[in-house]
């Protein structure tokens, strides 16, 4: 009997360190995606890495120790260095710890894992912006201005000392998280404007009137339901907007959400499709979330300095799509949220969240989600989102949904 115990004790011992064995993680991927003040460290695995130590160094250092993983020269050499990231460096400690430095123009102020799942490690650093690393090392293409600029986001912790070497305190963030995340500002993005007129429908209605006008209605909305929050949208008027500008106004401003306006089309009028979707980025599942990201990305054929995207393959939006998956739960919520409210309106066939790789929604640092209005396509749709009344309807759906996201989100930072 006691043989019996031991042979099966040694079996599942043996098993174990067997399945230990393959289910080291293996380091496919980094990358460092820069936006203002915050920086997303993200890291492909082949599986959950299970021990993740993120410390704040010196000179503009953030180090990220990972434990019990594997990785090759060909993945360690994989990151390339970004505006305001001076390197990337990782290497292999002791066989199986990685270690990963990023070395920034500012002090580190701070630095979280956001995410840790089957595939990835998420690491959000938080930058000190008034706080350069020191002006000898900094680029001398760039005057350093000593912290005598006041920046413009307020919200931002100040570290007490901005001199390096004192970044073992920086981890002690001054602010509450409920300040800090508080969703103070939100952005419409009216899709398409000036030269780029979108889908064309039914009618000859322009999806860039029917985006500026709903998004302008959005906003008065919101401003009834959220009085206090901060409504901007990406463009005012009839004017061409670059999709990487969008982000880029998103961040600047200080946005906790982005959502993005569109109307859907189909390429023969007029087409039986019709209803309201919702898309949240990541590389496209179906041919028909795919076939809806050709047509809002086709737009940076118009603009003219199209090197910007040269990089942006599928695999790059891919990486682009992980960055974003800090945020991709409150992206998905919010997502649902705005859907629903639109369902019970019930003024157009509900076709559900979908995820696909939109150009638009890789820039702003933030939960983002792209609406499809409807399609210009068909009769019933185009008839309503021409309408006045139509707009309006769908505007105050849209900003219900928008609410009831934030009030969630609210009850959940308030538990922080
Ligand atoms: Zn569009």
């Amino acid at each position: 009997m006691p043989t019996l115990w031991l042979t099966l004790f040694l079996l599942i011992l043996s098993t174990a360190a067997a399945a230990a064995q393959s289910a080291v993680p293996q380091l496919r991927d980094i990358t460092v995606a820069p936006s203002g003040a915050k920086t997303t460290i993200t890291f492909l695995f082949t599986g959950r890495v299970k021990t993740v130590v993120v410390e704040p160094k010196a000179n503009g250092v953030a180090q990220v120790r990972m434990k019990s993983v594997k990785a090759d020269s060909k993945a360690l050499n994989s990151p390339l260095a970004k505006p305001g990231v001076r390197s990337v460096r990782a290497h292999i400690e002791r066989t199986d710890v990685l270690v990963t430095n990023v070395t920034f123009t500012q002090n580190v102020a701070s630095m979280t894992v956001a995410q840790r799942d089957s595939v990835s490690v998420v690491v959000v650093v938080k930058l000190s912006p008034d706080s350069p690393v020191s002006a000898a090392a900094t680029s001398p293409a760039k005057p350093t201005k000593k912290g005598t600029t006041p920046k413009k986001e307020p919200a931002e912790p100040r570290t007490t000392s901005p001199k390096a070497g004192n970044s073992a305190d920086a981890t002690a963030d001054a602010t509450s998280p409920r300040k800090r995340w508080a969703l103070n500002t939100i952005i419409i993005d009216p899709g398409h404007g000036g030269k780029d007129p979108g889908a064309l429908g039914i009618g000859d209605i322009q999806e860039k009137d029917v985006t500026l006008a709903t998004s302008k209605k959005i906003r008065e909305e919101l401003k009834k339901l959220m009085p206090g929050v901060k409504v901007l949208l990406t463009r005012e008027d009839d004017t061409f907007v670059e999709l990487y500008q969008r982000g880029k106004i998103a961040n600047k401003a200080g946005g906790k959400l982005f959502v993005s306006i569109h109307c859907n089309s189909m390429p023969e009028k007029p087409h039986p499709a019709s209803g309201f979707e919702c898309y949240i980025i990541r590389p496209g599942r179906s041919t028909d979330a795919t076939r809806v990201a050709l047509r809002e990305n086709s737009v940076i054929q118009l603009e003219y300095d199209q090197e910007k995207y040269a990089g942006m393959t599928t695999e790059t939006t891919i990486m682009a799509a992980m960055a974003q998956s800090a945020f991709a739960r409150f992206s998905e919520t919010l997502a649902q949220r705005i859907r629903e409210s639109v369902r019970t309106a019930d003024i157009l066939p509900d076709r559900g969240v979908h995820q696909a790789g939109f150009l638009v929604l890789v820039g702003a640092s933030m939960p983002s989600v792209l609406v499809e209005l409807g399609y210009l396509s068909n009769e019933h749709d185009a008839e309503l989102l021409g309408s006045k009344t139509g707009q309006r309807t769908l505007a105050r759906s849209v900003a219900k949904g928008i609410k009831r996201y934030a009030q969630e989100y609210e009850a959940i930072i308030r538990e922080e």
